[in-house]
């Protein structure tokens, strides 16, 4: 048996960056879309804007002297999020590309590219 399978997202390297869109695909938050405000590339967690929200007591402090309830988002694992892809209107696995000559210097660049339709997705 030779199966050689390598999900693009399995591959330890994040390749879900800053203000991309992200549809989440799991936990409570599911099917929620939304910007990607913050990849925390060390525990492989991605903070996508008004998604996850968690609520945080705030004791009083010179900027909120009432103190109380802080709504804030919290990270998500990236494997359970997906890019998203606007001419599929949905999340979707993606997969790499090569451009030649598109790069800096007429070198390559690699880009994203949807998996279903293969639209680039960015760099
Ligand atoms: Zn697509």
């Amino acid at each position: 048996m030779t199966t050689t399978t390598t999900p693009s997202l399995n591959t330890g390297k994040l390749s879900i960056r800053k203000n991309d869109m992200v549809q989440v695909i799991a936990g409570r938050e599911k099917g929620k879309t939304g910007r990607v405000l913050k990849v925390l590339a060390k525990t492989g967690r991605v903070l996508v804007e008004k998604t996850n929200m968690v609520k945080r007591h705030m004791k009083p402090n010179q900027q909120n002297p009432q103190g109380g309830l802080l709504e804030k988002e919290s990270a998500l694992h990236y494997s359970n999020v997906l890019l998203m892809c606007p001419k599929c209107n949905r999340g979707v696995r993606h997969g790499h590309k090569v451009e030649a000559g598109k790069g800096k210097k007429g070198s390559e660049k690699k880009v994203r590219v949807c998996k279903r339709c293969e639209t680039v997705l960015g760099e």
